[in-house]
């Protein structure tokens, strides 16, 4: 009789088709066991690679505590009305039926790295041979003094996309002419370095297109300097003149607080008030990965840059917002190009595939106003100190109309295509 190979297994599956093709003795008691913790652009794109490439010698359970994901990405353009809800709502059914990925909807509590076990909040235990983390950021509440979790009912964050996102936009909507618009812009590191910059232009666009152009949007920033600062300076100016006033530390002197009872935001250099105040608070790593003790002092996980194999615990892999990345940014771009690599390397350790060298890519768009699109982006290399860029392109200003709405239109493609890779078509 022919011995069935993990590798020749692979290539059998493949002619057949996925997982409900197997041998019933093949199912899921003798394959490897991968589980991911986190159904967002990085987890759930590795779980999509690791069953669809390795054609079902892998079991693949993905856990993730919401029924549905709402990307961040593009959530701006929905503030902006450029794109509606549902349009950046996303479920996990084609990564069931057709990758034969077992969905789990549930919160991870913490993991048994001894026992080789995840401890699901309800106390089930989920075994693996390998386990991919990918919780994306927490909020760190306090960074701001005055601002909570229930201060946010008041002054959302929306820096994690749902219900937050749509408080926000009802809040935006109902901005009258006159009144401000604050946002508390977080300090580095952050997922999504243009976001907030990038909202501020969404904000000026709703106003604009309403006629409110006595409104104001203030940006109360602790950083100096922020991501693609010269085209969106360039880009207030020229499309919203007066509307958009960015304060850095050396302006406003430190913020000291805010009052979501008053809509107030404290600076050494005077209280801002707004009919809409968006705080944006500092961030460190989902908190599974702490209470895993994957994080260092950064609050972040530190990876292999060659595998994105957590350094503390050989088993695990953390893809995402919760890595210290070197030089890429935190995006969704970044998470699903950290997903493909930790793919590859788990089936090949699993089935004996080929792994190939390790290599990252990144690009962000923004868009300021309609048919104006940005964007900033670079490849990178793994190297024994970081995730290294290798080579970078930035959008200039002064570029003409074309050039950029060829940009945002770019931008629309790369949506419809990485959240396909992320959950299926
Ligand atoms: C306003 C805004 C605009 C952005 N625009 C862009 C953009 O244009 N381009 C871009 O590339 N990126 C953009 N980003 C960044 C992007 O959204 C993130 O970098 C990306 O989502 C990170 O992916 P992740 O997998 O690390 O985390 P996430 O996508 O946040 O996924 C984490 C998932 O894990 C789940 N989870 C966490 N802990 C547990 C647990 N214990 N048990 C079960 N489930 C758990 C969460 O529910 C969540 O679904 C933007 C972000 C914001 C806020």
């Amino acid at each position: 009789m022919t011995k069935l190979t993990r590798r020749s297994f692979g290539i059998f599956t493949g002619a057949l088709g996925v997982t409900l093709a197997l041998p019933t003795y093949l199912r899921a008691q003798d394959r490897p066991k991968v589980v991911v913790i986190g159904g967002g652009a990085g987890g759930a794109t590795t779980a999509r690679y690791i069953a669809k490439d390795s054609e079902g010698a892998v079991d693949v359970t993905l856990i993730e505590a919401n029924p549905q994901y709402t990307t961040c990405f593009f959530s701006n353009l929905y503030l902006g009305g450029f794109r509606d809800f549902d349009s950046i709502t996303h479920t996990y059914d084609k990564l069931a039926s057709n990758y034969g990925i077992s969905v789990v909807n549930g919160m991870a509590d913490t993991v048994d790295r001894e026992a080789k076990e995840v401890v699901m909040a309800d106390g089930s235990r989920v075994p693996y041979d390998r386990l991919v983390i990918a919780p994306g950021i927490d909020l760190i509440w306090d960074s701001v003094p005055g601002y909570s979790e229930e201060a946010a009912e008041i002054m959302p964050h929306s820096w994690k996309a749902g219900p937050q996102t749509q408080l926000l936009k009802s809040k935006l909507d109902a901005i009258e002419n006159g009144q401000q618009i604050i946002m508390v812009a977080p300090p580095n590191p952050y997922r999504c370095p243009p976001g907030p910059y990038e909202r501020a232009s969404m904000f000026a666009h709703v106003l604009k297109s309403k006629g409110l152009t006595d409104s104001k949007i203030i940006i109360i920033d602790p950083k100096p300097k922020f991501s693609k600062q010269g085209l969106f300076q360039e880009g207030w100016e020229k499309h919203y003149p007066g509307m958009v006033e960015w304060y850095g530390p050396d302006v406003h002197g430190g913020i000291t607080g805010v009052d979501p009872a008053a809509g107030t935001v404290t600076t050494d250099l005077d209280t801002f008030k707004g009919a809409l105040v968006n705080v944006i608070p500092a961030q460190r790593a989902g908190a599974i990965v702490a209470k895993a003790g994957l994080t260092d002092d950064s609050g972040f996980v530190p990876i292999d840059p060659y595998s994105m194999r957590s350094k503390a615990d050989e088993n695990i892999f953390v893809v995402g917002d919760a890595t210290i990345a070197g030089d890429m940014p935190k995006s969704a771009f970044s998470a699903n190009s950290q997903a493909k690599v930790a793919a590859m390397t788990i089936r090949g350790e699993l089935t004996d595939s080929k792994v190939f060298p390790a290599k990252y890519a990144n690009t962000c768009w923004s868009l300021i106003e309609t048919d104006d699109g940005v964007k900033v982006g670079a490849q990178y290399a793994p190297t024994d100190e970081k995730i290294a860029s290798t080579t970078s392109f930035i959008s200039q200003t002064g570029e003409d109309g074309a050039l950029r709405k060829a940009t945002y239109e770019e931008s629309i493609g790369w949506y419809a295509g990485i959240t396909n890779d992320i959950f299926g078509d």
